[in-house]
């Protein structure tokens, strides 16, 4: 007889739940959700996570089969995390497989151990014991591990990254049999509670730890709204101070891009030993080590990019998402979850605070502390005797341009070098130049798989294609008519690089964009040397406007505004506002006074005259303003259903009848399309879509289950994707 059924989720595409019978002589009556079997699944063994035990299977029960083995001691993911992706899976229709699955460090889905019993460990041996305590003082790595050993009697495997310690030292010194291995348990509690001071906090800052303060007990968002170097990273601290000396624990997202060892190093300094990093960065074993620390409560700050939302705590108190507004919070793909605003849902599970910072808050964040939702904190100072850049935007109509430089800025340059300060030019196109294009016939470089230009690099001699993997040599004659006149069209980094290295020759000059950081350790070694502070011209992409220090900048030139300006998406002005407000933080962060000079063909424009009063807030109002009159978001929600396929039409007919399928009635979503996005085809693959918008968001929600559904059953080829995207922050 059959008592029970174990109902099953499996990391797949489908939106289902499977049954198996308990493994054979297993009582598993009591198991708990979020414990992970192995089960038969076709031809293969699966992980998969017990959702629940119930009574009845709707199946056949003898059509079952018995799960193989129980994989945890206990549940994999516990009751919040599985809350938390089931309101997930549901918010994004999303597979709840995939999105619980999503939850689990990499090695976990895989099926592998995840409670560590023991630990190996290291302390010295009786030669070891013997040594004099500077006996590596020439070898400065192994001296560093042996300190250790004398201040703490042993050192565990997993201790090794948390405190810089070197495993090549470690191995030396096992080499030089002055170690013994045994089995460490690993203690429970936290390896310190030591928390070092900061500076004293200025009386805006007071304030804004103050309030969080007061809302420590319950869900209670906080928008923390203050310039950069306004000091919003001391409020966190000092917000997290409190929270762990309640013996609680702390979550900090950033943005990708900001998560950087200058970061992580601050947070370390404050927290001695109590913080891990999250990020896909990592190995899957310090992934999972990261993982373990939090959960067990070992780990009191954890501080990670988008998937860190899903990390597991003993006991959380607070979540702070850092530059809240950044767009890569959105995950782009697969499961296409925004993590600040599923912090905020984890936040109010939980009934714990949540602290959304930025310079340049997002018009949904703004919103919601307009309307009173979330409390309103500004920071309106700059903390220390940083003082606010000025700005001046040089008009460009008419002047005699020199490789994207107008007279007026190179003369800034050149001043600014003399005083032996450094200079960062902000163009956000990597590459030498955005086309190629013949001057004898017109012929222009386009990917054979995308619509797009391919891209001229000039330093590797070849054309790229920034939307796939295509790469060609660089031509030297045209493919059309043999003319040898061939010009790159457009400005990006590297052109710019090289024209700053001719026209300024005794200074250094830096590019930093994805092409020149590709290497490990690439974009240390330039932090290193840009804050060494001889005088230096830095050019580069949005990666330099995001996240870093740099004190000797004391002029920051914006190259082309206009092509933000420009931009056709709805989010066009929001956008190119934060980028530019961004960039413009970079300067005098010190106490040197900032210069922010902005290249324009419009200098009237209404966003940069706002900006440069440093009116962000009264700029995003006016944005608000304009989405209210279109019911865009917040004021109204928005979902994108997309397809592609490999041959023309398909993916655009998927969609047709789909629509035709659907039926909103009359009180239900506006629909357009099916549209073809901005790049029709991509990687070699035809996309359409189909646009969804209503000022409610359930019946919009209602609309878009039915097309899950539809698609579900109705599409057979596997050439052909779709997806479904919630809050979709693009249209490309
Ligand atoms: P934000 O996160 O808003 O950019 P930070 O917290 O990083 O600002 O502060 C900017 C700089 O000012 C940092 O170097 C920080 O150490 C310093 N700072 C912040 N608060 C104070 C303070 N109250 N007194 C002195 N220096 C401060
Ligand atoms: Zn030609
Ligand atoms: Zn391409």
């Amino acid at each position: 007889m059959i008592d029970y059924i174990l109902e099953i989720a499996l990391a797949t595409p489908l939106r289902q739940s499977f049954d198996y019978l308990p493994p054979a002589g297993l009582d598993c009556s009591r198991l708990a959700p979020g414990t992970r079997l192995s089960v038969p699944f076709g031809r293969r063994t699966a992980t998969g996570l017990l959702l629940a035990v119930k009574a009845h299977s709707r199946l056949d029960p003898q059509s079952l089969k018995p799960a193989l083995a129980v994989l945890d001691s206990a549940p994999a993911l516990d009751s919040a995390i599985m809350t938390l992706c089931r309101w997930s899976a549901n918010y994004y229709l999303h597979p709840l497989g995939e999105t619980l699955f999503y939850a689990l460090p990499p090695s976990l889905r895989k099926g592998k151990q995840a409670l560590e019993k023991s630990e190996r460990g290291w302390r010295l041996n009786h030669k070891g014991n013997g040594l004099s305590p500077d006996a590596f003082r020439r070898a400065p790595r192994q001296q560093e591990v042996l300190d250790h050993l004398l201040g703490h009697g042993a050192i565990r495997q997993g201790e090794l990254d948390n405190r810089q310690l070197s495993r090549d030292a470690l191995r030396a010194l096992i080499k030089k049999d002055v170690l013994e291995e045994f089995e460490s348990r690993v203690a429970p509690e936290c390896a310190s509670t030591t928390i070092e001071d900061g500076p004293p906090l200025n009386p805006e800052q007071q304030a804004a730890v103050l309030a969080v303060r007061e809302g420590l007990d319950a869900f209670h968002p906080y928008l923390l709204e203050g310039v950069t170097g306004s000091g919003k990273t001391e409020v966190y601290l000092n917000a997290i101070a409190t929270v762990l000396q309640r013996g609680r624990q702390a979550l900090v997202l950033v943005p990708e891009i900001g998560l950087t060892p200058q970061t992580i190093a601050r947070f370390r300094q404050r927290f001695p030993d109590q913080v891990v990093a999250m990020h896909s960065g990592l190995g899957e074993a310090e992934r999972l080590q990261a993982w373990r620390s939090a959960r067990q409560g070992r780990a009191r700050v954890v501080i990670g990019t988008r998937s860190a939302i899903f990390a597991q705590f003993r006991s959380l108190g607070l979540i702070v998402v850092d530059e809240e507004h950044d767009t890569s919070y959105k995950q782009h793909e697969g499961f296409r979850f925004s993590a600040r605003d599923v912090a905020v849902k984890r936040a109010q599970l939980e009934g714990i605070p949540i602290v959304l910072g930025s310079a340049t808050p997002g018009a949904e964040s703004l919103h919601n502390a307009l309307q009173g939702r979330y409390t309103s904190v500004l920071l309106n100072q700059r903390a220390g005797n940083a003082r606010p850049p000025a700005y001046q935007l040089l008009d460009l109509r008419g002047q005699v341009m020199n490789e994207g430089f107008s007279p007026q800025l190179l003369e800034t340059m050149e001043a600014v070098i003399a005083g032996g300060n450094q200079v960062l030019v902000f163009l956000n196109r990597r590459g030498f130049a955005p086309a190629l294009i013949c001057h004898g016939c017109g012929w222009v470089a386009n990917c054979t798989h995308c619509d797009a230009r391919m891209v001229v690099h000039r330093g590797s001699r070849l054309l790229k294609c920034h939307h796939c993997e295509a790469q060609n040599a660089l031509p030297t004659s045209c493919p059309q008519c043999g003319s040898p006149q061939l010009m790159g069209v457009g400005l990006g980094t590297e052109r710019s690089e090289n024209f700053l290295k001719t026209r300024f020759k005794s200074t250094t000059v830096l590019r930093i964009d994805r092409d020149t950081t590709r290497r490990k350790g690439a974009m240390d070694g330039f932090i290193e040397r840009i804050h060494s502070g001889e005088p230096a011209i830095l050019v580069g992409t949005q990666m330099l406007a995001k996240g870093h220090h740099f004190p000797r900048v004391t002029l920051v030139a914006v190259l082309d505004a206009d092509a933000g300006l420009c931009s056709g998406d709805f989010r066009g002005p929001e956008r190119t506002a934060q980028m530019l407000m961004q960039v413009a933080g970079r300067a005098g962060r010190a106490d040197r006074a900032g210069l922010v000079m902005i290249q324009t063909h419009q200098p009237d424009h209404p966003l940069l005259q706002l900006l440069i009063q440093d009116r962000y807030r009264q700029l995003s109002e006016q944005v608000l303003a304009e989405r209210q009159l279109l019911q865009l978001p917040p004021f109204g929600f928005l979902g994108v259903i997309r397809s592609e396929a490999p041959g023309p039409n398909q993916a655009q007919s998927v969609l047709q009848a789909l629509r035709q399928a659907i039926d909103p009635g009359s009180r239900g979503p506006v629909i357009i399309g099916p549209l073809d996005p901005p790049m029709a085809r991509r990687a070699g693959r035809y996309r359409s879509q189909l646009l969804l918008k209503h000022p409610r968001r359930k019946p919009l929600h209602q609309v878009l289950e039915q097309a899950v559904n539809w698609l579900q059953h109705n599409v057979k080829t596997r050439s052909l994707r779709w997806s479904v995207d919630v809050d979709p922050q693009d249209f490309v």
